[in-house]
């Protein structure tokens, strides 16, 4: 079969349709490009679970604020599509942000309590943003399975609360993520890191794995422990912290006290890049 971009929903809903007459089931990956090895990873595992493979890319600009790098971020659209071909992912899905807000568009999904703490405190409107684009795409592809990473967990969190609270008709799986040798977790924006910063980087994950052991032992020090890890990070020659934090691995209410499964996440900005990682954290 061969490999299809479809740029307007016209082109993605005819693929769709011929699929289905035919009785083939649907995953979908969505992305806003820059394809890395974490990506393909989710598409990989995507593959296994449906007879047809979709992938987006959309840069969304309803998930940066104004001052953010959404004019900036990369867009290797011709290197994107020779990996997805060589994926052998089914079709590309390529929308322009006329095709995803078209003339007159004004609605907004927005899950309360998720989306403003962590990432959402600091990046205000950025999970509505998410979680709209995200509700849409779902509502064009119309995919039984879709998979996202871990590596972005609060959006994992939201898009599984959105789905069960509009009981949209897709089983949203999360894959785990995918780091280089050194531990950085692999991200598109990484491209944008130094020499030097992109050394400093792994240390991240070294503090994560580093905290997330001293919590297994001192369930109940949590406090002090974030404490040292976020030190650590500024040591390291991260400029600012913006959380690090033990949440619970579902509703990531705070946790002040390791007693059930839990989920460590940072964000800290590296020079002019915010990185965002975190680890699961299992009581003993
Ligand atoms: P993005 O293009 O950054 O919006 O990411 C698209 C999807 O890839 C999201 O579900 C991310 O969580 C996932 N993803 C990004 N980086 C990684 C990684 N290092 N390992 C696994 N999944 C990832």
């Amino acid at each position: 079969m061969p490999f299809i971009v479809a740029k307007t929903t016209e082109t993605l809903d005819a693929t769709i349709a011929a699929w289905r007459k035919e009785g083939a089931s649907i995953a979908f990956v969505p992305t806003m490009g820059a394809l890395h090895d974490g990506h393909l990873s989710l598409m990989e595992r995507a593959r296994g679970l449906a007879d047809r493979l979709v992938v987006s890319i959309f840069v969304n600009p309803t998930q940066f604020a104004p001052g953010e790098d959404f004019e900036r971020y990369p867009r290797p659209i011709e290197d994107d599509i020779a990996k997805l071909k060589e994926l052998k992912a089914d079709i590309l899905f390529l929308p322009d942000v006329e095709t995803m807000y078209p003339e007159g568009y004004v609605t907004n999904i927005s899950v309360k309590g998720l989306n403003n703490i962590l990432c959402g405190a600091v990046r205000p409107g950025h999970f509505d943003g998410v979680a709209t684009v995200v509700a849409r795409l779902f509502m064009l592809v119309k995919p039984e399975v879709a998979v996202f990473g871990e590596k972005d967990y609060q959006q994992l969190a939201i898009i599984r609360r959105m789905v069960t609270d509009l009981a949209i008709p897709v089983r949203v799986e999360g894959a785990p993520t995918l780091r280089e040798p050194d531990g950085l977790a692999m991200s598109s924006r990484n491209l944008y890191l130094s020499k030097e910063e992109r050394a400093i980087a792994a240390q991240i994950y070294a503090m994560l794995t580093h905290v997330a052991t001293c919590i297994r032992q001192n369930p109940t020090h949590v406090v002090a422990v974030l404490a040292e890890g976020a030190a650590m990070l500024k040591n390291a020659g991260f400029q600012k912290v913006d959380y690090l934090e033990l949440r619970d691995g579902v509703t990531l209410v705070p946790m002040n006290n390791l007693d059930r499964p839990a989920r460590l996440l940072v964000a800290a900005h590296l020079g002019k890049t915010r990185l965002i990682d975190n680890v699961e954290v299992l009581p003993k």
